[in-house]
């Protein structure tokens, strides 16, 4: 079925975009292509298919989907979040500066400041929060402006629209890149607001089930694309084919857990912003969230994370996220299950402290994954976690 982005809607690309039934079979679900090379007709004759890690056809669907889902050209996929952010790295050089937010997933800015920096890649980590702290920290060696938004842990905004655009007009070669993981295409469509490239955990809301560990790129432009396929194909951090199968079933409902997701936040947020012991709440779908009234704008809805502040600070929430059953202590996100995260000693330990906090990342914060089961039942989990704090 030929899928075109500007007429058809969301929930049906999400499950026939990049797929149609096997030629051979009829079977309506892509093939598991669990081969690693493929037979030549004669030398360099193809199907399209020589080796696995260069290309593989469950993986070219699954690029496909996500590609339409993003209202991009192109996919690339591969085997962490972690490998398609290094990719974009790897389009860097002795000498190249990056902006990049400060309220960045940890991971991400250890891959950058532990490596990069290494390499001579030169990184100003700035609140991009507002849009002129990321213009004014433009150099004419800037060659990537990297924005997480909503970001990880603290669910700032970042405005896609404007810092693209008044990027792009100060500087033509800088490549905005937005990580879209906390948002997921249902929800927020970076490309369309004038970013160069997304990124994708596919771990988390994509996949939907924490049974696999993926990444994605999507993109427009067939020259950066051409170079980033290269990298992926030198360096080879590819997914397998089972794991492209099972975040192709994720995207087929993504549209429906999302609501879902959302729904239960909603609910959440307004129980847990009544709570005595609750000291901040962080929500974009707050009306006094800083970014609120962007997140109406730049967001369809406000997503499945939420981020507290409890009374009492470190022990407190300490006592809090090993008291619920429900919500599991657990790092990652975006699965059917909800988790609860202590971000300080977990996701976010690989921040100096002096640097989290001076970010706005305090030692007390918890961080809510709400999984999709019933909310009544979620409540009640908090609730009483609450009072044993
Ligand atoms: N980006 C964000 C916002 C994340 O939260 C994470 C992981 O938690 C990553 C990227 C890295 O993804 P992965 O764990 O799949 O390598």
């Amino acid at each position: 079925m030929a899928i075109d982005k500007d007429s058809i809607g969301f929930g049906t690309r999400a499950v026939h975009a990049g797929q149609r039934p096997d030629p051979t079979t009829g079977a309506i679900m892509t093939p598991v292509y669990l081969s690693s090379t493929y037979v030549q007709e004669e030398p360099a004759q193809t199907k399209g298919y020589d080796y696995s890690r260069t290309v593989n056809p469950t993986r070219t669907a699954l690029e496909a989907n996500l590609a339409s889902l993003e209202n991009g050209r192109y996919g690339l996929c591969f085997s962490s979040g972690m490998g398609a952010i290094n990719c974009i790295a790897n389009l860097l050089e002795a000498g190249s500066h990056v902006i990049a937010g400060n309220d960045l997933y940890g991971g991400t800015y250890r891959l950058f400041t532990t490596l990069y920096e290494k390499f001579g890649v030169e990184f100003s980590f700035v609140d991009a929060t507002c849009v002129e702290e990321v213009t004014n920290a433009l150099l004419p060696s800037t060659r990537l402006v990297f924005l997480e938004t909503p970001s990880n842990p603290l669910l700032r905004l970042n405005d896609i629209a404007s810092i693209a655009e008044q990027c792009h007009t100060k500087k033509r070669d800088v490549l905005v890149v937005v990580d879209n993981t906390f948002a997921t295409p249902y929800l927020q469509n970076p490309l369309s607001l004038g970013a160069d490239i997304v990124i994708h955990s596919t771990t988390k809301y994509l996949g939907g089930h924490s049974d696999i560990v993926g990444g994605a790129l999507v993109l427009d432009d067939e020259e950066t694309r051409d170079l980033l396929h290269h990298y992926q194909n030198t360096v080879g951090a590819t997914p397998g084919a089972m794991d492209c199968f099972l975040v192709m079933r994720g995207t087929k409902t993504l549209h429906l857990r999302m609501d879902r997701h959302c729904d239960n936040a909603e609910k959440i947020v307004d129980y847990l912003s009544k709570h005595p012991k609750i000291e901040k709440l962080h929500y974009p779908g707050l009306p006094n969230h800083p970014q609120h009234s962007l997140a109406r704008t730049q967001m369809r809805r406000y997503g499945g994370m939420i981020s507290l502040e409890l009374v009492g600070d470190l022990d407190a929430g300490k006592r809090f996220v090993t008291g619920t059953r429900l919500f599991a202590l657990a790092e990652s996100l975006g699965g059917v299950e909800s988790l609860v995260d202590h971000p300080a000693s977990m996701t976010h330990a690989a921040i100096p402290r002096e640097e989290r906090i001076e970010a706005g990342l305090v030692d007390g914060l918890v961080r809510l994954s709400v999984g999709v089961e019933d909310v009544r039942d979620l409540i009640e989990d908090l609730d009483r976690a609450l009072e044993g704090v």
